[in-house]
């Protein structure tokens, strides 16, 4: 273990990384093999006792030093007092602050990785085909399009650096790596730390993979998350915080906002754009004479749904934007959090939750509208991902067909779920009643947010929505943006 082989106090492992690569002239770099390991270090000379005017001599470790302390449990002076001698001994302007120095690079031959051991603490070690892989010289990659010009076909994946050192800078250390074809790699500390193996580093990234989700009943119309239309027309930072709810709650209503058409798709291009469907671009939801493929064109009882399960991708965000209200009974819409009540139900009836994560149901959208369209799909009605965290839902009395590809003396048990699952949505703990008025929008997870409507009567004035859809895609590539354009933390 190439970490280990050195008896180094603190103070002269702390000469050891600051002036290996930037007073060569003065001081000379060694070599030696030890237990397989190839290992390159400078050393100051041990008798001097000052570190910043002394003159070095090379020192090459031994076998009998390998009992020494690893330097990963070192301990090291406070990161201030390093800036100040780092600044005096290699004669440059003060470090930059949070800058980090390279305190020791080496190759770990028996590893095949290159170990990085930082002036902060901690070691970081760079498999060698990885670092080959990610050179980011001009050679290797574009930098205007980040994309890698080393193709596998071209790449040795046994290749093992001839050379590392750390090069010193006021704004922190690069790796230097030198590969057997005499092509040359650098790498800043930055770059490097961001893309770190340790398990600390690997549990951290895991965590912007990780949905915070809010579950929410009932109780959320007292808290209702809101947006201001005006502000996420004109605020990246109102837009950013109203898709950071959305993706958190999966429901924003949006207030404020004209009521005439074409406002759902002013919203929908301050994110990216509106996902184009079947039913065109946006559509309109009104009591339509003849109302055709869609029974949300009528103004009967609609039960609680996510829609276009029938769609592979199907959208991943609805915008409903209510440009006039009924002003008699109903047309009211219910709102449930189906991760909520699919947890729920994982816990009261775990059979029933069983039910439903493994049984396909078919969708089916069959009609005419913005053209002539026949979508089918079978999928679970809750889907999990590889974790086994509830991922998705897809429910829709209105679209699931008669054709149950199951045996026959399994779909009692399936209905029994069905009707489980939509029990506990259908709880009044559960399910929010919002009647929108005109000039307001909601803004729902598809995934996640079954939306449904109480039926209102057609003679007690007109009830005009227009909607719209979104995909999570763009809207997280957004948010990724606008994050980096404001430089929002966490
Ligand atoms: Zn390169």
């Amino acid at each position: 273990m190439a970490l280990s082989v050195h008896l180094l106090r603190p103070w002269q492992k702390l000469l050891v990384g600051s002036t290996a690569s930037v007073m060569t002239s003065k001081w000379s770099r060694c070599s030696s093999v030890l237990s397989g390991n190839r290992v390159r270090m400078v050393e100051k000379s041990p008798n001097s006792t000052d570190p910043e005017t002394s003159q070095g001599v090379c020192t090459i470790h031994g076998k009998q030093q390998q009992q020494a302390t690893p330097i990963s449990r070192a301990v090291f002076p406070p990161q201030a007092v390093f800036k100040r001698r780092f600044s005096a001994l290699c004669g440059s302007s003060e470090v930059q602050e949070g800058a980090l120095i390279m305190e020791k690079v080496c190759l770990n031959e028996a590893a095949r990785m290159v170990e990085v051991e930082w002036s902060g603490g901690g070691v970081s070690r760079f498999p060698y085909v990885w670092l080959r892989d990610n050179c980011q010289c001009p050679q290797c990659f574009n930098p205007d399009s980040r994309s890698r010009l080393v193709l596998m076909s071209d790449l040795d994946v046994n290749v093992s650096p001839v050379d590392v050192t750390e090069v010193s800078q006021a704004k922190g250390s690069s790796l230097s790596v030198e590969w057997p074809d005499g092509h040359k790699s650098r790498y800043d500390w930055h770059w490097l730390k961001e893309r770190c193996f340790s398990t600390q580093a690997l549990s951290e990234r895991q965590k912007d993979w990780q949905r915070k989700t809010q579950l929410w009943g009932a109780e959320l119309a007292h808290n209702m998350p809101k947006a201001d239309f005006p502000a996420l027309l004109t605020d990246d930072r109102a837009l950013y915080d109203f898709l950071v709810r959305l993706d958190s709650v999966g429901l924003v209503l949006v207030q404020n906002v004209p009521c005439d058409v074409g406002q759902v798709e002013k919203l929908a291009n301050r994110v990216a754009f509106l996902k184009h469907t079947c039913s065109g671009k946006e559509f309109v939801v009104m009591n339509k004479t003849k109302p055709g493929s869609d029974v949300a064109y009528t103004s009967v009882k609609l039960g609680l749904h996510t829609d276009l399960n029938s769609y592979t991708y199907k959208p991943g965000v609805q915008m409903l934007h209510c440009i006039e209200q009924t002003t008699g009974e109903g047309g009211d819409n219910s709102l449930v959090d189906g991760f909520n009540a699919a947890s729920q139900l994982k816990e009261e009836n775990p059979d029933a939750f069983r039910i439903l994560t493994t049984v396909k149901v078919n969708f089916r959208h069959v009609g005419m509208d913005y053209h002539k369209y026949f979508h089918l799909k079978r999928r679970n009605v809750i889907s999990l991902n590889d974790q086994e965290d509830i991922q998705s839902i897809s429910y829709s009395d209105q679209s699931r067909t008669s054709i149950l590809d199951l045996p026959a003396d399994l779909v009692q048990p399936f209905y029994d779920a069905l009707k489980a699952f939509n029990t506990i949505m259908c709880l009044p703990r559960n399910c929010l009643s919002l009647k929108m008025a005109a000039g307001e929008l909601i803004v729902f997870d598809n995934n996640r947010t079954l939306h449904g409507r109480s039926a209102y009567s057609p003679d007690s004035g007109t009830r005009h929505l227009q909607g719209g859809y979104m995909d999570w895609d763009e809207i997280y590539s957004r948010m990724r943006a606008i994050k980096a354009d404001l430089g929002i933390e966490a």
